[in-house]
């Protein structure tokens, strides 16, 4: 069963992303997404999939993008490329999710490991303030406080969003990583 609580009242500058749309009592929320490619041309599949998640929503904001050191995977792999992106979308996070995952796989991914190389990746950072743990979402992304390829990109776009159950700020949580959280610089394209 879907667990979605609002553990802290909605502050003035998120209470702006939630309201009713004209066409019924669907709630339009912001979502952030962290998106990352190692494979093939990676700024081209990021721009990709930016565009196909335009379906899932209004795009309101991207990142710079970030060239990032492969933390958390097996072997030898490419460095990503990595940024964060703002949408509102009135769909569930069911729906967001699966929708999600099938742009993942029109840009030609392939499951062959959770840590394996891909050519995108798409995860759900936040969700509004919805805290959600269900078989196949955990909302905030449990790696959301500990990734500076996450927090690095995510800081640009909304550094005074916060993490509805560390009740910290992207600031706050960059601000707090170890030194040794991977490397993270910004990316020019040749
Ligand atoms: P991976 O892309 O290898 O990191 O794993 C993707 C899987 O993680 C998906 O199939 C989801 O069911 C699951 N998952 C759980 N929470 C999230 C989240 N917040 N964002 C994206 N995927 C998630």
């Amino acid at each position: 069963m879907t667990n979605v609580t609002d553990p802290v009242p909605h502050r003035r500058s998120e209470r702006s992303a939630h309201y009713n749309s004209a066409r019924g009592n669907q709630v339009k929320k912001r979502i952030y997404l962290s998106l990352g490619s190692n494979i093939g041309d990676r700024a081209k599949n990021l721009r990709s999939g930016i565009e196909q998640l335009g379906d899932l929503g209004t795009v309101v904001s991207v990142s710079s993008i970030y060239e990032t050191e492969p933390v958390e995977v097996t072997g030898q792999q490419p460095w990503f490329l990595n940024c964060a992106v703002a949408i509102e979308s009135e769909l569930m996070p069911r729906q967001f999710l699966s929708r999600a995952l099938w742009v993942e796989r029109a840009l030609g991914r392939r499951r062959s490991g959770t840590r394996s190389p891909r050519t995108l990746d798409v995860d759900i950072l936040l969700f509004g303030d919805s805290v959600i743990q269900t078989a196949e979402l955990t909302v905030p992304h449990p790696g959301l406080a500990h990734r500076r390829f996450v927090l690095e990109p995510l800081a640009e776009i909304a550094p005074e969003v916060r993490h509805p159950l560390l009740d910290l700020s992207v600031r706050q949580m960059l601000e707090q990583l170890p030194s040794n959280a991977g490397a993270v610089r910004r990316w020019k394209e040749e």
